[in-house]
């Protein structure tokens, strides 16, 4: 139950971004909790979806798997290269996901988009026709970092954002397939998803740039097929401070989604549920707000050295040619060598 009071409604915690992250700190929090997105849940799928499964399974929303694969294919230089994957991937219907996921929380979900933060002895959120307060509060908002950049209006890079496109068509696939083309795609990757009788095809611009529609549908074209409806958007891949005017920073928004992979599901997850641990540690004042915003300081910035590392292989990998790159890949396949390369990259 929350209270009003004047017309501002009181929470203990305001959430914004209801996707991944926002979803991931909902779920392991007790109290009054508000979660407030501009879609509906599950209703604005930016993402192809894929993911580990055991991810997936350990927040338990296995019910939403499409498909599931151990092998990722890297096609370069009109080749194709297999990695042999020791624990799968999955893509699951992100609707599915979400509902399940949100289904798990206690928090109060409202539709509305935040369109600027106050900072007072509380924060107060204001949406177009409400108000809501909370001393606790999550930027989950992806790379927009809403509510942040409503106090700090030089928080988000705008020239550090990778932008991405894809749609679903009828095409059965085994395996994760990415290619890598400069001579089709100067500046980024397209990828072929499995999803059961479906497929999702996509291209993305490591640059940011966003024309990239006449791109998908020559890749489509290879295989016989014709664009359907179109989802994507833009990813962060500068790493930011995780509390900035003493509001949390989760996933995307913090800049959490993987330079180089795009990969941000896996971690958006993993830093949310345990942003969730500590908060709810404050509500029960386990340990003190400044306890928690060092614990999670800590955490976040934990891997900063291994994101430096994929930045900077991302701007390489750009400048890598055809033939340089198929040798690396064909050295980094090698069932050893990757599984270690995996087992690393999966710490991150
Ligand atoms: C084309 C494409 C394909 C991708 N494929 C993969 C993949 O296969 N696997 C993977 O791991 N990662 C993938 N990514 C990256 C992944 O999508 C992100 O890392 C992930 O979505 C980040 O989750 P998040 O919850 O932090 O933010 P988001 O998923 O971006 O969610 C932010 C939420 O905040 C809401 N919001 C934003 N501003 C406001 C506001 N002012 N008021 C109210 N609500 C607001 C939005 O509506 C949204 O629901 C892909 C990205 C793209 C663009």
């Amino acid at each position: 139950m929350h209270f009003s009071k004047g017309n501002i409604e009181e929470f203990d915690v305001i959430i914004v971004g209801a996707s991944f992250a926002g979803l991931s700190v909902a779920s392991g929090l007790k109290g009054n909790i508000l979660l407030i997105d501009r879609c509906n849940i599950g209703d604005c799928q930016i993402s192809a979806c894929g993911a580990p499964v055991d991810v997936v399974k350990e927040i338990g929303c296995e019910d939403s798997v499409l498909q599931a694969s151990n092998i990722f294919s890297f096609h370069v230089n009109k080749k194709k290269i297999d990695f042999c994957l020791e624990r799968p991937y999955c893509t699951f219907d992100f609707r599915k996901f979400c509902q399940i996921f949100a289904s798990k929380t206690n928090a109060i979900f409202t539709k509305a988009n935040v369109a600027r933060v106050e900072k007072y002895d509380k924060f107060i959120v204001h949406t177009k026709d409400r108000k809501f307060n909370s001393k606790i509060l999550v930027d989950a908002s992806g790379w927009e970092a809403s509510a942040v950049n409503s106090l700090k209006t030089d928080y988000v890079h705008s020239d550090m954002l990778s932008f991405g496109i894809e749609t679903e068509a009828p095409y059965m696939a085994t395996a994760f397939h990415f290619f890598y083309e400069p001579d089709f795609l100067k500046d980024g990757i397209s990828w072929i998803f499995p999803c059961g009788e479906f497929s999702r095809f996509g291209v993305a611009s490591y640059t940011g740039r966003r024309k990239l529609k006449e791109k998908l549908d020559s890749f489509l074209e290879r295989y016989n097929l014709r664009c359907g409806k179109i989802h994507g958007g833009s990813f962060c891949y500068s790493f930011k401070e995780p509390v900035v005017e003493d509001i949390f920073v989760v996933g995307c928004a913090q800049g959490q989604t993987l330079p180089l992979t795009g990969e941000g599901i896996r971690r958006s997850i993993f830093y949310g549920v345990r942003l969730s641990a500590i908060i709810q540690r404050i509500l029960t004042n386990e340990i003190s707000f400044e306890k928690g915003v060092s614990e999670y300081t800590r955490l976040a910035l934990n891997c900063s050295r291994e994101y430096n590392f994929l930045f900077k292989f991302q701007e390489r990998f750009l400048k890598m040619s055809k033939n340089r790159l198929e040798i690396l890949a064909r050295i980094l396949s090698n069932r050893l060598i990757f599984r270690i390369l995996e087992r690393k990259y999966r710490s991150i």
